[in-house]
């Protein structure tokens, strides 16, 4: 009997079986004919890679076990110890802290460039600069980066550009298309979309950099396994179904919440008052995401009853799920860095991360206004 399912089936395997000498051979002679250990290649984690290049538009994507996994990965496709990189200061709070910790002890250093200071690098850049690691929206600010000047900028100066595009999906901003030579994501946010699968991906404009990165991948034991690749494959199916309907509750929510008088001052892109209100509907195909920050009194009781009070947003360290939840920089993401940095980057008492989902406008509308009433 032979079986056709339309849907790939887990591949739960660890290794994977040969007839014979012959059989072997084959596996080195032709590439990508059969499978050897799964962390060398799975079915699974090869149809979810595929998915994710053709989506950011690549010439190669390896899937990883993390989000951080794909950022280290894209540090060491560039990089090895005496060399230094540009970070975006507006950073995700794990970034910030590999780039500190681990890859500076491993001969790495960093130089964090401001938002404002973007598109003028020289004195950043070293004689040993290789690349620069920023986010199409930044967390928590949403702060938004001209991907395509910055390359230009980035590459004027001999600098690779790193794009995490977590926050923004491949369905707002395709990254390699403006410029970008490598596009990763935490998988475990939009791509995955329903907080059940942890995962990240790293996409390569250039073939020979994406075979360099699964190498790093294999060698380094950072590759995803199958039942997390098949959950995200399920997820990624409706990604621009669900990224509509964020960025559609997300900018509703906005518009309201602007006006609230609880509320002191509002992050999200979809905004005219936001900063780069402009660049985000040029960049962003129309759409703004799911993704916003709210400015409370700076006062911790003040956060905590609106915390308590919320019944559709969860206090829970993560976002891009489609049930909304919300979450505290300052407390979470945020932690690791210096009080002067926080204030710096306006990470506050105050400041609450949203994550709207997809649940019936109004039902979240009624929450947020009771809650903030
Ligand atoms: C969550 C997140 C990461 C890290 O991803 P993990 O899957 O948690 O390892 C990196 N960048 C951004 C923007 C994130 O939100």
């Amino acid at each position: 009997m032979e079986i056709h399912p339309k849907i790939t089936p887990i591949y739960q395997t660890s290794v994977f079986k040969f007839e014979d000498l012959n059989e072997l051979e084959l596996y080195f002679s032709e590439p990508g004919s059969r499978y050897l250990y799964s962390r060398n290649g799975n079915p699974n984690a090869d149809e979810l890679a595929e998915a994710i290049n053709r989506l950011e538009g690549g010439a190669g994507a390896m899937v990883t076990g993390s989000g951080m996994a794909a950022i280290f990965a894209a540090v060491l496709a560039y990089c090895q110890a005496g060399d230094h990189v540009l970070c975006a200061a507006d950073i995700y709070g794990g970034s910030s802290t590999l780039l500190n910790t681990e890859l500076n002890r491993m001969g790495i250093s960093v130089t964090y460039v401001p938002f404002e200071q973007f598109y003028e690098l020289q004195s950043f850049v070293q004689p040993t600069t290789r690349l620069m690691l920023v986010e199409t929206m930044s967390n928590p600010l949403l702060r938004v980066a001209d991907l395509g000047r910055l390359a230009e900028e980035c590459h004027f100066h001999g600098l690779k550009l790193v794009v995490d595009n977590t926050f923004a999906t491949p369905v707002l901003t395709q990254p390699l298309a403006l410029g970008a030579d490598i596009v990763l994501h935490s998988v475990t946010k939009y791509l995955s979309g329903h907080s059940d699968v942890t995962a990240g991906a790293v996409v390569a404009a250039d073939a020979g950099v994406a075979a360099r990165l699964k190498q790093i991948g294999v060698i380094y034991g950072l590759t995803l396994s199958p039942m997390e690749s098949w959950l995200a494959v399920r997820g990624l199916k409706t990604l621009r179904l669900r990224v509509r309907e964020h960025s559609r509750n997300a900018l509703a929510i906005a518009n309201f919440l602007a006006d609230h008088p609880a509320v002191r001052d509002i992050y999200y892109p979809g905004l005219v008052q936001h900063p780069q209100h402009e660049l985000a509907v040029a960049q962003g195909a129309g759409l703004f995401g799911g993704m916003m920050s709210i400015l409370l009194a700076d006062d911790p009781e003040v956060v905590n009853a609106f915390m308590r009070r919320t019944k559709y947003f969860p206090f829970a360290p993560s976002l891009a799920g489609v049930d909304s939840s919300l979450s505290y920089p300052l407390g979470t993401s945020h932690r690791a860095l210096t009080p002067e940095q926080q204030q710096q980057l306006g990470i506050t008492t105050g400041l609450v991360r949203l994550s709207i989902g997809i649940e019936p406008l109004e039902e979240l509308m009624a929450d947020l206004a009771q809650a903030l009433d």
